[in-house]
């Protein structure tokens, strides 16, 4: 029997399809370049949506910082109405790589001491007015505000 060889190799069957978290990266898998990241420690490419570095585990930290205008508000309010809460997410975007969450950041650290001061001042304003009226109560008793506040202020 001389059966002829089919001349065409039958086509290889498709790759089965993998869940794209297992998709090992840089694999005959390109993959579009909005959607890697490199690995800050070991410089590999992996893709954005991981948490950590498949190749040497540490958090990849890409995790994209949201620049929308509604953090931004957030961020701002909290800068300026809850000091010094604002200081963490503020460095945090300003240590970040994008320089749109970099310029949030940096207003919100700036917003967070200009609020302390703020509030530092209004609060040594509430004090003097304290004294002041401690004062004009004071006035004739004989004691001083010293001694009716212990020597606070
Ligand atoms: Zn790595």
């Amino acid at each position: 029997m001389n059966m002829d060889q089919e001349p065409q190799q039958p086509p290889k069957p498709p790759a089965p399809p993998v869940a794209n978290a297992n998709i090992a990266p840089g694999v005959n898998q390109p993959m579009p370049a909005d959607l890697i990241t490199v690995c800050a420690t070991c410089g590999s490419a992996v893709p954005k949506y991981y948490t950590f570095c498949p190749n040497c585990g540490k958090s990849l930290n890409a995790k994209p910082l949201s620049t929308s205008t509604f953090t931004m508000i957030w961020m701002y309010g909290v800068s300026v109405f809850l000091p010094p809460l604002g200081l963490w997410p503020g460095i945090k975007y300003f240590k970040s790589e994008d320089p749109k969450a970099q310029r949030i950041g940096m207003i919100a650290i700036l917003l967070t001491i200009a609020s302390t001061l703020i509030t530092v001042w209004l609060s040594y304003a509430l004090v003097q007015n304290y004294v002041n009226q401690l004062n004009g109560i004071l006035q004739g008793t004989g004691i001083t505000p010293q001694q009716a506040t212990g020597g606070l202020f």
